[in-house]
């Protein structure tokens, strides 16, 4: 499974109902909370730029988002925020068991506390704390 770092982060804690993004993205995204949520082997690898959530979903064109709320650049700084908050380095291949182990090891971000416009909606705080 290829991934960008918010996606690894991020997905698992968002709340379950439907985004409005289509059958294909809602399966991937189902599938992401499953192995974040209860991790096995699976092996994800650290991407830059779109992955393979990115790939079914409706804000995708050319190989880029162009959601309204903030389009590729504006989604890779997110990346590079949380890539850093997590230490790890795209290219790198990691198991889901070992991103669990990690995240609860450092999350919420500093990022999440002090600049995420998710965060109200975010799960992050109420299942790991800080
Ligand atoms: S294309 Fe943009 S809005 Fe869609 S999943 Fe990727 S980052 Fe999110
Ligand atoms: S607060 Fe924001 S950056 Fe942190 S896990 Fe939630 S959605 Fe992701």
């Amino acid at each position: 499974m290829k991934l960008r770092p918010h996606h690894i982060l991020c997905v698992q804690f968002l709340p379950d109902g439907d985004t409005g993004r289509g059958r294909e993205y809602k399966e991937m995204e189902t599938r992401i909370k499953e192995v974040m949520r209860q991790p096995d082997d699976t092996l994800i690898e650290v991407t830059k730029g779109v992955d393979d959530l990115c790939a079914p979903c409706p804000d995708c064109a050319d190989g880029r988002c162009n959601n309204r709320f903030g389009d590729e650049a504006s989604v890779r700084k997110w990346d590079a925020r949380v890539i850093g908050g997590l230490g790890i380095s795209f290219g790198e291949s990691m198991s889901a068991k070992a991103l669990h182990t990690l995240i609860r090891s450092k999350a919420p971000l500093a990022f999440c506390r002090d600049r995420c416009p998710w965060r109200p909606a975010c799960g992050v705080f109420g299942k790991i704390g800080g």
